[in-house]
């Protein structure tokens, strides 16, 4: 099973590549040190973080949250490259990039409407959140996003 993870309150930037790059992250907002080391422990993820405090809470301390040390003012690339790099985790199926859901493909029919009508028009593809119901689809904002997560596993600087 691919680990899942949870970002501290300054890696939003990571928690959305790592979703790109096919793994569950969460990520809340101004979230308080010990409410994420306690989120981290009932779900079993993974605890990133560039706090060095936050590792010296108990349940980090003794193991009981796996973590890693992110450094800081890497860039989020660089983050995304580290915590790949540090798992050897490859690049999975995207997941959202706004929860971390997994996607599913959707009949294009059902999507007609909902789509843009331009989109609708030139993109063959769509698929559906199942977290959070928001439909994605690959476009030219895509293409830009997959050349920096190609570059993070292939140790490119994007
Ligand atoms: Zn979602």
């Amino acid at each position: 099973m691919e680990p899942t993870f949870f970002c501290d309150a300054m890696l939003g930037g990571l928690s959305r590549w790592l979703r790109a790059a096919g793994y569950d992250a969460a990520y809340e907002y101004g979230i308080d040190d010990g409410v994420l080391v306690a989120r981290a422990h009932r779900d079993g993820r993974i605890l990133l973080s560039s706090d060095g405090g936050i590792f010296e809470r108990t349940l980090v301390r003794d193991g009981l949250v796996r973590s890693l040390f992110v450094p800081r003012a890497m860039g989020t690339a660089a983050e995304l490259r580290f915590v790949l790099g540090s798992f050897s985790l490859p690049l999975r199926d995207p997941r959202c990039m706004t929860c971390g859901g997994a996607l599913s493909l959707v009949p294009k029919e059902e999507v007609r409407g909902e789509a843009p009508p331009r989109t609708f028009e030139r993109v063959e593809a769509f698929y559906r959140c199942g977290r959070c119901g928001k439909l994605l689809w690959y476009g030219t904002h895509w293409q830009r996003i997959a050349r920096v997560l190609t570059g993070a596993v292939n140790g490119a600087e994007p």
